[in-house]
């Protein structure tokens, strides 16, 4: 029989509604057979979304204990979403390796004032994306969402994490507004991040946040991206960023499938031997 694997998902250390133990019990319910938490890595400054950096120690020892609790009918891995950004906060960090895996990811453009903790948001409010479009960049959006591909292929060549998260979260508050997928520049973005991404064994993951928070129609990357994904034959794993339990495997079966029309066969699942690809339908992954 199928299942599902997630190993995307905040639980309440950081932005996330319940206790990690409510999202064990959810993701049974849920077909689930490999699960991963992810909590938004501690940064050295206020933001809500992530752990408090006197948490952190809290949640390694909790998340370890639910896992082997559980090790008898979920395999659990213990993991972060870390942010990149430049001399502050990597993936490749040492307070991070004991982790089982890191999912890097890019919410905070650095903006050259990094010592004040200023940056372009590109994963808040639309009007703080807007505001510093036009504060930091002089609304040149090419060079905006340049500095946030660049950040991330910086992050792929020299702090590389396991995972690559929402590689394209900077359409988010996009919304037709300032570029088109299209736009010869933002293709030129996004294909020199995938070269990039290749070279550095990545693994993409397929994000259905944006479709069931009704972000976007689509998922974080774009399926003319997820395209060149399977040409390039670059591994995807399939996640949720689930804030909520009811969230864990929610849009999987439908992506599961528009998977599988663009041409993709496997799905990389954790298993104590690490990093795997498994076949997979619209039902779920062939563990
Ligand atoms: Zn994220
Ligand atoms: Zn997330």
């Amino acid at each position: 029989m199928p299942h599902w694997t997630n190993y995307h998902q905040h639980c309440y250390y950081c932005d996330g509604t319940d206790a990690p133990e409510v999202y064990v019990e959810e993701a049974l319910k849920q077909n689930v057979a490999s699960f991963g938490f992810s909590s938004h890595a501690p940064v050295p400054f206020d933001v809500f979304w992530c752990i408090k950096p006197h948490h952190y120690d809290g949640y390694f020892d909790r998340i370890s204990k639910i896992k082997q609790d559980n090790a008898h009918q979920l395999p659990i891995f213990v993991g972060l979403e870390v942010d990149y950004i430049p001399n502050i906060i990597s993936p490749t960090d040492q307070q991070f390796k004991r982790l089982d895996y890191r999912i890097g990811s890019v919410h905070l453009v650095d903006v050259g004032r990094s010592n004040e903790h200023i940056f372009w948001e590109i994963d808040g409010p639309s009007k703080e994306y807007v505001r510093g479009l036009a504060e930091f960049f002089d609304n040149n959006i090419e060079r905006a969402v340049g500095s946030y591909f660049a950040a991330t292929r910086q992050m792929l060549e020299h702090h590389t994490p396991e995972v690559l998260g929402h590689m394209d979260k900077v359409k988010m508050n996009n919304k037709g507004q300032f570029f088109q997928e299209t736009d010869n520049w933002y293709q030129q973005q996004v294909l020199q991040t995938l070269e990039t991404a290749k070279a550095a064994k990545v693994i993409i993951e397929v994000n259905t946040r944006s479709v069931y928070k009704k972000k976007c129609d689509v998922p974080y990357p774009s399926p003319w991206v997820l395209e060149h994904i399977h040409q390039m034959n670059i591994p995807i794993c399939l996640n949720s960023d689930a804030h909520h339990p009811s969230e864990i495997t929610k849009q999987f079966a439908e992506t599961a499938l528009l998977l599988q029309q663009i041409g993709f066969k496997h799905l990389y699942i954790q298993t104590k031997n690490g990093w795997e690809p498994r076949p997979f339908s619209a039902q779920g992954i062939e563990l």
